[in-house]
């Protein structure tokens, strides 16, 4: 029996709506992306192979809303929503902020596919297209320190986007899934820790000292992003060079030793 069959029948016997549900359960064995209780959103979900696994990993405390052009059959777990809409379009951004309502999402996925030309350029560059705005979304709707993955056709254009994912997470990794047919050009990027700074390594800032952390470094915060600065005490104006960025917290040190 050939890999394809095999995800094929395993997804029909295990109640799985797409075989693809099992790419998502192995890019999360690799990446650890769901945690009990987190908020997911799910671009271009539809039949709902992924939803089902998202759901299952989050938990009814969870939440997982889908999004897809086409229209998603009822799921039988309460934490899923759906939203019917083209993810190219503002407007549809627009009615998925709405749903979200505040909240942030822990992880973002999309598995969104263009229609298949059998043009491999073409269907690169359209991949690459809905990689971009699946990885907008991701920055508009993604907490500090969140999770990204998206499905792109390798081609010419794919090393620059990694590099764009990559400049926006702590690091990026680029997943092949044995779920994805042997023929398939897709690849998974999988963005770790979603960095929201508004420094980056190697600016040159002056920052005050506001307090002293319990490692006994300096504390300062530049539009509320925290930075450690070792060698300082609180009241202390200093010149510093931002070193290490975290999601949440970054290092700097004393521009003047
Ligand atoms: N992950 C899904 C699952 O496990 O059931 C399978 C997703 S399927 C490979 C790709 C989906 O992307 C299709 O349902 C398609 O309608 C959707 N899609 C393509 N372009 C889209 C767009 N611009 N906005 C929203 N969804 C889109």
């Amino acid at each position: 029996m050939t890999r394809k069959d095999d995800y094929y029948n395993r997804a029909k016997q295990q109640g799985y709506r797409a075989r693809s549900a099992y790419k998502l359960k192995q890019i999360d064995e690799t990446a650890d992306l769901f945690d009990r209780g987190d908020t997911v959103v799910d671009l271009g979900a539809a039949p709902g192979g992924w939803l089902q696994v998202a759901a299952e990993e989050v938990g009814e405390g969870g939440t997982v809303i889908g999004v897809d052009l086409q229209r998603i059959d009822e799921l039988e777990s309460e934490a899923v929503e759906t939203l019917r809409g083209d993810m190219t379009e503002e407007k549809t951004r627009d009615k998925l902020r709405d749903r979200m309502d505040g909240r942030q999402a822990d992880v973002v996925v999309s598995d969104m596919a263009p229609n298949m030309t059998g043009q491999y350029d073409l269907d690169h560059a359209r991949s690459v297209h809905l990689a971009r705005q699946a990885f907008k979304t991701a920055r508009e709707v993604l907490a500090p320190g969140g999770d990204f993955v998206v499905k792109v056709f390798q081609g010419r254009d794919l090393d620059d986007f990694r590099e764009e994912v990559g400049e926006a997470f702590e690091y990026v990794r680029t997943v092949s899934p044995e779920a994805s047919r042997d023929s398939s050009s897709e690849v998974f990027l999988v963005g770790k820790g979603q960095i929201t700074a508004p420094v980056e390594e190697g600016d040159r800032i002056e920052v005050e000292i506001e307090s002293v952390g319990s490692e006994g470094d300096g504390i300062a915060k530049v539009e509320g992003y925290t930075l450690f600065v070792p060698g300082t005490e609180a009241g202390d104006t200093v010149e510093v060079v931002v070193d290490d960025i975290k999601p949440k917290f970054g290092f700097a040190d004393r521009a003047d030793e």
